[in-house]
């Protein structure tokens, strides 16, 4: 193996750097702080072979039991500042989204409120194209610094193949920053309708649990006649559904929470009897949301019959 990059530590648990708190150690970690060092670890993780695994704030993220057999990488330093330019916010791809969303309230810029109740980096926000309450976004995202083993460059959104809580985006692409083209407003306006948002919020989804928020996208099988993910598994009846300390949340049917030491099996056995629940009674197979790290394996009833 060549000279391991400075910084790079040995089998470092991933648990506790996901809000679900469940799953294996990487073999290698390690914490850039500028773009350089992203390209730098990229570089070195693609002349060992090494797979690329991007641990935001880990809140749709599900580690395998064993763990990631590969370079898993946490933005740090600079890569997490959040910084005013005119009408314009520019973030580092580690930054809370939350965060920036409450700064730029504070500058009086509108535009990113929605990301008030996402638990996420501006980077796996990128990465998912996250949304909520009608904000998304692809709609105030300007551009980003994406970093490949190949050294960093500028993307269009337009570039980024943005669709429902998904992007083109793979492994070895790190957004590293983020710009985001917002509007002036009256600083009070903007902070109260984040206030409103994290009041619906309350109303509707658990708080204070280990979750990765969302565990099926909402489908667009006609059979689930509009209905969202989470309605037709209430409607299923795998609400309260559990396996070991992993049991679908009594208020949201589409969280999966960890009531205790759930590990990543309990978490993927219930996602796989409620999945078969949904599809045994309206026909529809609902796909994940969350997104898998290291060797995930499915139990045999994650395979729907025909
Ligand atoms: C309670 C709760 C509520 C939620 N509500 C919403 C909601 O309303 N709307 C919504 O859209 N989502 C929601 N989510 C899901 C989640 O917060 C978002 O998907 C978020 O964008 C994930 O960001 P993250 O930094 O946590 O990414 P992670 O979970 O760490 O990673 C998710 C994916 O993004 C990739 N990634 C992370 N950082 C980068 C980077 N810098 N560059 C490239 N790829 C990267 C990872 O490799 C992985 O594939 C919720 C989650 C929870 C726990």
């Amino acid at each position: 193996m060549s000279r391991v990059p400075e910084g790079v530590e040995r089998d470092y648990p991933l648990e506790r750097l996901t809000t679900i708190r469940a799953g294996g150690p990487a073999d290698w970690f390690a914490r850039p702080e500028t773009s350089e060092q992203v390209v730098e670890l990229l570089r070195w993780a693609d002349s060992e072979g090494l797979q690329i695994g991007i641990v935001g704030s880990g809140s749709n993220l599900l580690v395998a039991d064993e763990g990631f057999r590969g370079l898993a990488i946490k933005l740090a330093g600079e890569l997490t500042r959040i910084a005013r330019e005119g009408d314009r916010v520019v973030c580092g791809g580690g930054a809370r989204l939350p965060s920036a969303a409450a700064k730029s309230a504070g500058w009086g810029l509108a535009g990113l409120e929605f990301g008030v109740n996402i638990p996420g980096t501006v980077g796996g926000a990128v990465r998912m194209n996250a949304n909520a309450y009608g904000g998304e976004l692809a709609r105030v995202l300007e551009g980003v610094t994406l970093c490949t083993a190949e050294g960093s460059e500028r993307r269009k959104p337009s570039e980024l193949g943005f669709r429902y809580r998904d992007s083109d985006l793979v492994a070895g692409e790190v957004v590293a920053d983020a710009s985001f083209a917002l509007a002036e407003d009256d600083p009070e306006a903007v902070k109260a309708r984040m206030g409103e948002m994290r009041k619906r919020r309350k109303e509707a989804q658990p708080s204070g649990i280990k979750t990765f928020g969302s565990t099926f996208v909402n489908p667009e099988d006609p059979r689930a006649e509009g209905r969202s993910a989470g309605q037709l598994l209430d409607a299923a009846g795998a609400r309260g559904l559990h396996r070991g300390a992993a049991r679908l949340s009594e208020k949201h049917a589409n969280f999966v929470e960890n009531t205790g030491e759930a590990t990543t099996s309990d978490v993927l056995a219930v996602m796989a009897s409620a999945r078969r629940q949904v599809h045994d009674r309206f026909g529809v197979a609902l796909e994940p949301e969350v997104q898998l790290l290291g060797d995930v394996e499915w139990p045999p009833d994650w395979e729907l019959p025909e």
